[in-house]
């Protein structure tokens, strides 16, 4: 067995770097409104986070900005657009999944340029998802009826919709696929961090000859979304990001009878049962919490481990993170690449500061990180307890806590004890354990034997303060659609 589990022998690669070469970005960007490009007053710097580089100027929308990308999605609604015959607006959704299939590449590297992530991923996940999402979401577009039958369901007319900076161009996706197939107009405002990919998406647009108006791209901070959120003539929120934003925006929203969908933050369980394949278990932890730096609001950040297999496991484990590649983005070979932000670095940090002096035990493979940029190796605590913040909050970040159990009824006792419930993970051969678990974790996925698959059939969103409202499949369309009857 220790044989077995010695160190990996040194095994070197040579740099495989895609080409930045397909991306043509502009100096500056202005505000995609009613198809046209407005100038905002105030302009802000977006970066490369893996070497800091400034990318691009880009717009930083005021409040009468997001007041004119609003009255463009107004008019648009009430015009041309929500007239159309379904089937039309179908051919728009399709155009648009098969521009993103052609023009993959280049959205992948933008993606990863602007966000940090790994080519492998930005090219395997997020891009093939994307279009994925605007292929399935098309074929509802002239189905309602037969979805939603003796419902007459409608459109709800102007969503506003704000993502976050993990999966920038596949969280664009969930939001304006299932909005546009059900007959809305839509103003979408970026994360401040990463509004590349939505920007050149506007270009997507053109190509695809969408009616202007229909959708409206606003880049900022904070303030942005706060300005679409409390604007009058917006019929419904869409909204992934942080908990304490969430609710600060379910506060604005009460009583004011506009639709809110909240996708927000997690602390999922992942668990290993002593009779489940250790060796895929070990793929599977890994792909829980380091796919994209851990930034990833289902990621499987507390690992729930049998007693028996602990220390099997948690070898395998560390001599599988010792064959991660952290570095450049942009490197086919790259495993776990840049952590987004400099505030998300020190968020990060902080939280790995408090699990050392609250008594963890904290594991980091050797690896070398590069000097300019946001990094953050891999990191492992065990003798974590229930009550550390590394085990009740959420990080964001490549960070797993181990906890133990000795039973079914543990594991789902700790699973469960937690303020989140957006996703969870069971490793067992047993199906009927599987079932059992399932039922009784709080989680709205649970992953069996896999974990991070995502679908655009699939329903996805959360319990408790992970939010409500489902993202994906028939449910996706329905917080669109308003019911007659
Ligand atoms: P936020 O919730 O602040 O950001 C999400 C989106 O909301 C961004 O577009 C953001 O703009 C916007 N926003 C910020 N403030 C407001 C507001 N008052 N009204 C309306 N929109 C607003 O998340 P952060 O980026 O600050 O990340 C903080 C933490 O949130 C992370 O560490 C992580 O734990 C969690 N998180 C969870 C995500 C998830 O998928 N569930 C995704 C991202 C973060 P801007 O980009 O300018 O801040």
């Amino acid at each position: 067995m220790t044989e077995e589990l010695a160190p990996l022998g040194a095994f070197e690669y040579a740099a495989a770097p895609e080409s930045r070469a397909i991306v043509s970005l502009e100096d500056g960007y202005g505000l995609y409104v009613g198809g046209k490009w407005l100038s905002p007053a105030e302009t802000y710097t977006t970066i490369s986070p893996a070497d800091e580089e400034p990318l691009a100027v880009v717009g930083q929308a005021s409040a009468e900005d997001v007041d004119a990308a609003v009255g463009a999605a107004r008019g648009a609604f009430e015009g041309e657009w929500s007239a159309l015959r379904p089937a039309e607006r179908a051919k728009y959704l399709f155009r648009i999944a098969r521009l993103l299939q052609e023009r993959a590449r280049e959205f992948a590297v933008l993606e990863s340029l602007n966000g940090g992530k790994p080519i492998k991923e930005s090219r395997d996940v997020d891009l093939p998802l994307a279009a994925a999402h605007f292929f399935y979401y098309a074929g509802w577009a002239d189905k309602l009826d037969y979805a939603f039958p003796n419902r007459a369901p409608k459109p709800v007319g102007v969503a506003g919709q704000i993502i976050p900076w993990n999966f920038p161009l596949l969280m664009l996706a969930w939001k304006i696929a299932p909005a546009l197939a059900a007959g809305n107009t839509v103003v979408l405002k970026p994360a401040e961090t990463t509004p590349l990919t939505a920007l050149l998406f506007c270009d997507v647009l053109r190509q695809a000859e969408l009616p202007p108006g229909v959708v409206n791209i606003v880049t900022g901070d904070g303030r942005t979304g706060a300005a679409l959120v409390s604007h009058e003539d917006v019929d419904k929120i869409a909204f992934t990001g942080s908990t304490e934003v969430g609710k600060a925006i379910q506060r604005e929203l009460a009583g004011k009878g506009k639709g809110l969908t909240l996708e927000l933050g997690g602390k999922a369980a992942n668990i290993v049962f002593d009779d489940a394949p250790l060796d895929q278990a070990v793929e599977g932890i890994v792909n829980g919490i380091y796919f994209n730096q851990g930034h990833v609001c289902c990621a499987g950040s507390r690992l729930l481990v049998q007693e028996s297999i602990q220390q099997p496991l948690i070898e395998k484990l560390k001599r599988r993170l010792s064959t991660l590649r952290v570095g450049d983005p942009l490197d086919k070979n790259t495993d776990v690449g840049a952590i987004n932000s400099a505030a998300q670095l020190q968020k990060i940090e902080e939280l790995v500061a408090a699990g050392e002096q609250e008594g963890a035990e904290i594991y980091q493979p050797p690896c070398r990180l590069p000097e300019r940029g946001y990094w953050f190796a891999p990191t492992v605590f065990t003798e974590v307890a229930q009550s550390h913040r590394i085990a009740q909050e959420e990080i964001f970040g490549p960070v797993l806590s181990v906890l133990t159990f000795r039973t079914p009824e543990e594991a789902l006792e700790k699973a469960n004890n937690t303020a989140y419930g957006l996703s969870a993970g069971v490793w067992t051969e047993k199906g009927s354990r599987i079932l059992w678990m399932a039922q009784r974790l709080r989680a709205g996925v649970v992953w069996a034997n896999t974990f991070n698959r995502f679908d655009p059939t699939s329903p996805f969103g959360g319990y408790k303060e992970s939010g409500f409202g489902r993202e994906g499949g028939l449910h996706g369309l329905e917080p669109y659609l308003h019911f007659d009857a």
